[in-house]
């Protein structure tokens, strides 16, 4: 808390006057805003105009032919649920396996991401938080939905909604919980507020039963919400034991 909290609470009250801070993540509105207009329209009912004026601009391109709706929910669910958590899978995977390439990547993360092949658009200024047994990171963006696409593709619903946007800086052992991941009260919690300047990548703890993981392997382990900080990777336990 402390410094990383810096100036979160004074946004979250803003935002939370606005959001009725009751948890179902999922059903918050949807809408997209750049920093620093006004945020008065948290919870409309009607999508915002943003999202009516890309609905009526994708019914125009079906209807002219130029381009296929299945086409364009494969592309979303390929940024949203493929690409983007393996490239940072796999940036976690190195990390835990090659000491000097952590190093690298904690003091730099954008060399270090770029490295493996990964950067571009809305994952320029990157920066990645560790996890320990100490201290426990997690990533919002209180103004709207910035998200490391690079890294992690597109984000979810949840990521993008008012209670979660307003409530990770309020209270983020209680939304931890409903993510279901309890921390004892020994931890840090610490709260990165995500800009259009800066994205952040939790890098999760290595779990238990690990050891000896190829990086290929390692990789299939590591879950978008881990690297959010939502929730941790659990420990693994070897094939055939109860
Ligand atoms: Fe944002």
């Amino acid at each position: 808390m402390k410094s990383t909290r810096r100036d979160f609470l004074t946004t979250a009250a803003t935002a939370a006057g606005a959001a009725a801070a009751t948890g179902n993540f999922a059903q918050a509105d949807d809408h997209e805003h750049t920093h620093g207009q006004a945020h008065h329209h948290d919870h409309q009912v009607v999508p915002s105009d943003m999202a009516l004026r890309v609905k009526s601009l994708e019914s125009l391109l079906v209807e002219k032919g130029l381009v296929d709706r299945a086409a364009l929910d494969t592309l979303i669910d390929t940024y949203e649920h493929k690409i983007g958590p393996r490239n940072g899978a796999q940036v976690v995977a190195r990390a835990w396996s090659d000491p000097a390439y952590k190093q690298r990547l904690l003091t730099d993360a954008d060399k270090a991401i770029a490295e493996l092949g990964y950067g571009g658009q809305q994952g320029e200024h990157m920066v990645v938080v560790e996890n320990t047994p100490a201290v426990h990171n997690m990533v919002v963006c209180t103004l709207c939905s910035c998200y490391p696409w690079p890294v992690l593709g597109l984000p979810p619903v949840w990521y993008k909604s008012a209670p979660y946007r307003s409530r990770s800086v309020i209270d983020p052992r209680g939304v931890l919980r409903e993510f279901g991941l309890t921390l004892s009260e020994d931890v840090e919690v610490r709260v990165w507020d995500s800009t259009a300047e800066v994205r952040y990548l939790v890098l999760p703890e290595r779990p238990t039963g690990t050891e000896g993981l190829s990086e290929a392997e390692l990789m299939t382990l590591v879950t978008r919400d881990s690297m959010v900080g939502v929730a941790k990777i659990p420990a693994r336990r070897k094939e055939g034991v109860a």
